[in-house]
């Protein structure tokens, strides 16, 4: 059976998705929002309590307009909805002075966050480990690290955000149909036909916005561009976990010499999990997100604690008090995915990940509502093209 016709149907109510149905729920539109799960819920990119944002994007120029209206929008969401969803904490990126391994995007990460802080104005230090020990004296960087810190930056709460655009979309009018999965779509003329197990649904136009499983939507062509990595959040009990609060500890990235000397600790709010939340990155193994092992193992919490944050961070016991499996949906370059269907203007294909979207969701969403609506994006995304994940195979 075929029902209703809507201006626009959002397939996947994730980070991208929510913040899309949002944005086009508020402009009016008539709106439908699927998700194969009932967000926000733990088995997809976007779970885990806290995610990292910076103001300027080591990542690429690129990403500047997109940070700033984020920024906005997530004070927009705070004063709406009455809800917290960023702390500034401050965040430190340290890496030893030859660069390191690089995080995300080739180079030296502090000096690319250093110099968009410079041109966009944006107060930051460059700390020697000296001083970095100085200020905060859990962290125990070797003695050829330095710092690039950004006293603005902060996390934000990633299931409070999905909440709340789902909250004032469902408020807006939109439709939110949960635990119902999309297996199929078709473009014509006059219209988009979206396919779950049991209904059909008509829409002017349709966002993909899949996350992890964007691969299934997407013609075959495209899918061996994109991987799907396991990720592991872990959360270790605190000697004192007023001395890991946002307003005394900051963020820290930490690069080492190679990619799995990679990893992170995150601020703990006072009304967040329980322990402190540290995360690694992993690149060797990758398969389809419906395959994906959702257990942490012994061997994994120990890896975390014993190789990775032992010898450099002090006042966490040995103790892991709940650990998540997430995902990076990653393309070659880590760059976003944002275009239209290359056979369809009214299909919109998003999977902004490899690691570093949840910061940019929020203008993303109103970027892909741009798309949807007016035809065409008011920030550049030509970088985050689809032919792209052609070229990689090739
Ligand atoms: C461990 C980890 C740490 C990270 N840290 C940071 C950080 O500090 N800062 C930062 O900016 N970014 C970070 N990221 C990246 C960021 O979280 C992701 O880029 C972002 O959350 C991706 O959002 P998404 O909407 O694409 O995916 P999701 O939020 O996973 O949404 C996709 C949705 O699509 C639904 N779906 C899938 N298939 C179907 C279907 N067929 N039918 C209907 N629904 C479907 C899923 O159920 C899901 O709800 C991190 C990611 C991970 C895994």
């Amino acid at each position: 059976m075929t029902v209703g016709k809507y201006d626009l149907i959002v397939v996947g109510l994730g980070a991208m998705g929510a913040a899309a149905l949002y944005q086009a729920s508020k402009r009016g539109a008539s709106v439908l929002g699927i998700d194969r799960y009932a967000p926000p819920h733990t088995l997809g990119s976007s779970h885990g309590d806290t995610r990292i944002t910076r103001n300027a994007i080591g990542e690429g120029e690129i990403y500047m307009p997109f940070i700033r209206r984020s920024n906005e929008i997530w004070r927009e969401l705070e004063a709406k909805t009455g809800r917290r969803l960023f702390h500034k904490s401050g965040g430190l990126i340290i890496a030893p002075a030859t660069g390191g391994a690089g995080f995300h995007v080739r180079g030296d990460f502090v000096e690319l966050s250093a110099s968009l802080a410079e041109k966009y104005g944006i107060a930051y230090e460059i700390l020697d480990a000296d001083e970095i020990k100085r200020r905060s004296p859990l962290l125990q960087p070797r003695a050829t690290d330095r710092a690039y810190h950004e006293p603005g930056a902060g996390v934000l709460r990633p299931e409070r955000c999905i909440e709340a655009q789902l909250e004032l979309a469902r408020e807006a009018g939109a439709a939110i149909h949960t635990n119902e999965r999309v297996t199929g779509y078709e473009a014509g003329a006059d219209g988009v036909t979206v396919s779950t197990a049991g209904e059909s649904y008509r829409a002017e136009k349709v966002i993909l916005a899949a996350g992890a499983w964007i691969g299934d939507l997407l013609p075959a062509a495209y899918r061996g561009g994109i991987r799907v990595c396991r990720q592991l959040i872990h959360w270790f009990e605190a000697e004192d976990r007023s001395a890991f609060d946002p307003a005394v500890f900051p963020f820290v990235i930490w690069i080492g010499d190679c990619l799995d000397e990679f990893w992170s600790v995150f601020p703990a709010p006072r009304d967040g999990m329980a322990g402190v939340k540290l995360v690694t990155e992993q690149y060797h193994s990758s398969s389809h997100p419906d395959a994906v092992s959702r257990v942490v193992t012994a061997e994994e919490a120990a890896d975390m604690y014993h190789r990775l944050t032992r010898p450099r961070l002090a006042g966490l016991r040995d103790n892991q008090v709940q650990a998540e499996v997430c995902l990076y949906t990653l393309t070659a370059d880590e760059h976003f995915l944002i275009d239209y269907h290359p056979a369809s203007e009214r299909v919109i294909v998003t999977s902004p990940c490899s690691g570093h979207g949840f910061k940019h969701s929020a203008a993303v969403g109103e970027t892909l509502a741009q798309m949807a609506l007016d035809g065409g994006a008011e920030f550049d995304i030509s970088a985050f093209n689809l032919a792209r994940l052609i070229d990689a195979q090739a």
